[in-house]
């Protein structure tokens, strides 16, 4: 049987963050009506029994923040997903959700944190049972679920596709991937890595432009804030910065241990205070020349 201790918390009014086991946060959002789950994580133990059991019995849709392997890996337990068009097909051999890529994924996380987990990997990370329908969404969609709303925002960069959304009542962006402190600029946007920073900066600003309309972000990872505290405020804007840096020449770059390397590998990224930027594939510094 599944593992059916997934953590989760309600830092806000109906607003849960879903622990799968370090690997990645997901996200629901209860209303006075139905309730929306952002991401599915890897896809590790049973989510969706947690989801309907211990969170909550309204109805649901499923949206996704981007097409990453650890973010829609459980998307084959569910029947029907919300994406953006643009990364409605993930068939790159890195980032894609087959299960191979979520037993090595969860492995990563398991090392990196020497702990001991709820999950049995041989159990636990289990082939789709069945392909999800998955149906487009598009910038500025809202789902209304009664007493708040919850915006979908087109936020390109770490992925062709990436939506953060707005939640209305509690003034909370939840931002995927889209803003990181170690954050991964897609290579494959734009026919160069300088318009794909460029991509990435535009969408950014855009969401930082609307910040009369949150006052708290949460990334999907939980590695640079606590489980259910929100990320430190000056990580949009500093991102920003970075990639102004970066398309200036003025950045700093620096050498630093690969977080998600299981041999002691390192990558380049350029540094501005608390957030730094590597180029998926590929060392930063010598992408952007
Ligand atoms: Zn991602």
């Amino acid at each position: 049987m599944a593992c059916k201790t997934i953590p989760f918390y309600e830092f806000r009014p109906g607003l849960f963050e879903i622990d799968e086991f370090d690997c990645v946060s997901s996200f629901m959002v209860v209303g006075s009506e139905r309730a929306l789950l952002l991401d599915v994580g890897t896809g590790i133990g049973d989510l969706k029994w947690v989801v309907e059991n211990r969170i909550t019995d309204k109805p649901y849709q499923v949206a996704v923040s981007h097409n990453h392997g650890d973010h829609i890996g459980g998307a084959g337990f569910f029947d029907e997903i919300f994406i953006h068009p643009a990364d409605m097909d993930n068939t790159d051999e890195g980032t894609a959700p087959t299960t191979e890529f979520r037993k090595r994924y969860a492995a990563l996380i398991r090392k990196r944190e020497g702990k001991y987990y709820a999950y049995d990997p041989d159990i636990d990370i289990r082939p789709w049972p069945h392909e999800p329908t998955w149906k487009p969404l598009e910038d500025g969609h809202v789902f209304d679920l009664g007493n708040r709303k919850v915006t979908a925002w087109y936020c390109p960069g770490h992925t062709a596709g990436e939506l953060v959304f707005i939640d209305d009542l509690t003034h909370t962006l939840l931002c995927g991937d889209a803003c990181n402190c170690n954050w991964l600029l897609n290579t494959t946007l734009a026919p160069t890595v300088r318009e794909c920073a460029e991509i990435s900066l535009k969408a950014l600003q855009r969401i930082w432009a609307m910040r009369n309309q949150y006052d708290a972000v949460y990334n999907f990872h939980h590695d640079f804030r606590g489980f259910g505290s929100p990320l430190n405020p000056d990580v949009l804007p500093n991102l920003i910065i970075c990639l102004e840096k970066l398309l200036d020449g003025t950045v700093e770059f620096k050498e630093i241990p690969d977080a998600l390397s299981d041999n002691g590998a390192t990558k380049t990224v350029a540094l501005y205070q608390d957030v730094f930027i590597s180029a998926m594939g590929g060392s930063i510094r010598e992408e952007i020349q």
